[in-house]
């Protein structure tokens, strides 16, 4: 039996019931691969079910309000799919009048969708014979063939996707993806794999060669940047001053405090002076000596040491340019990040 064969058959047997398996919608399909984009499949869940509950079809989330979206996508990260999805909706829905491309040379032509992501949408909702490469599929073509050629290379991503093509079953390339990416995440693990339960256990080389270890190999990662961020938690009795995050940075769109950046060991005068200078109609009455919270937070490329200052005023502090002062009681209807939800919750706010 061929390999296509062999998994297709270990996948009809011992795949895990995921509700966007159960659709062909192409819209449903492609709101639960963006969704899945550095998320696990336990967490992408409840995001499915809310935005798919939230906007069941394509026009409705064309529609909605981005605050909203972004809001709904709260905890997730990495904010821009996020957009890319709204915007991506709004295309659909405006400019083909709701009808969703059908094709991958047309798919991989939408906001935020990559070759991964055109190929699994092109076969799970229209059958189309495009093999998907993710990180599942890249561990398990360099265990089965025993291939050290790093999978973060040029060379190494057309290698993997030849390789893909060529296993792919032309009859059912839908199944053929699925069960290839499945295989990577229950058996052909990470860590420690099941080679004993693996369905092409007698075809893998790198079984055979005792390199599964090794395998895949990677190019080392870019560095990452430390950015060190104070917040100054402004507040005046129920009120709390927010910011909307704008320009080409981390966290577009969404709310965190006022902030000074990059400044090591920064002082409390420094940030009182901030302060002073951001609202200059303001009179501070009390600011911690030290920073109340500390946290570090790791992004892809970005590693922040954040510190947060608690900033009591008096005076007149009102809405300017990215500042919002909003109630207190109000700030869980604001899309934040991660690390500003943490603070919230650490410090009862929410
Ligand atoms: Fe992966 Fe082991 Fe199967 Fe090879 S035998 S494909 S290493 S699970």
């Amino acid at each position: 039996m061929d390999i296509d064969e062999q998994l297709i058959l270990w996948y009809l047997k011992e795949k895990r019931d995921l509700p966007w398996r159960n659709t062909t919608d192409p819209y449903k399909i492609w709101l639960s691969e963006i969704i899945l984009q550095q998320t696990r499949v336990s967490q992408g869940l409840d995001y499915y079910s809310k935005f798919t509950s939230a906007y069941p079809n394509v026009g409705l989330l064309a529609e909605a309000n981005e605050e909203e979206i972004l809001k709904n996508w709260q905890g997730l990260g990495y904010y821009s799919r996020a957009r890319n999805l709204h915007a991506t909706a709004k295309y659909i829905h405006y400019e083909l009048n709701g009808v969703f491309p059908k094709e991958y040379d047309s798919i991989i032509k939408l906001k935020g969708v990559g070759p991964y992501t055109a190929a699994a949408i092109a076969s799970f909702a229209f059958k189309e014979a495009k093999a998907v490469v993710d990180g599942n599929v890249y561990r398990v073509l360099s265990r089965l063939f025993d291939i050290d050629t790093p999978i973060n290379s040029t060379e190494g991503k057309k290698l993997f996707q030849e390789l893909a093509d060529g296993l792919l079953s032309r009859e059912k390339p839908d199944l053929f993806n699925q069960a290839i990416m499945e295989l990577g995440a229950l058996v052909c693990t990470p860590k420690k794999p099941l080679c004993l339960h693996c369905p092409v256990q007698g075809k893998c080389s790198a079984f055979e060669n005792g390199s599964i270890a090794d395998r895949p190999l990677k190019l080392k990662k870019t560095k990452q940047v430390l950015r060190r961020i104070d917040y100054a938690v402004i507040e005046k009795g129920a009120e709390i001053v927010v910011r909307k995050r704008e320009g080409r940075d981390i966290w577009q769109g969404l709310y965190d405090f006022a902030s000074v950046e990059n400044q090591k060991d920064l002082e409390q005068e420094s940030l009182s002076n901030y302060v002073r200078e951001t609202f200059p109609e303001s009179k501070i009455t009390s600011i911690s000596s030290a920073p109340e919270k500390s946290y570090t937070h790791l992004l892809s490329h970005q590693k922040i040491e954040a510190r947060f200052w608690r900033v009591q005023v008096s005076g007149t502090i009102e809405d300017a340019g990215v500042y919002r002062v909003i109630a207190k009681d109000d700030i869980d209807n604001y899309a934040v990040p991660r690390l500003i939800h943490r603070f919230l919750e650490d410090t009862g706010m929410v």
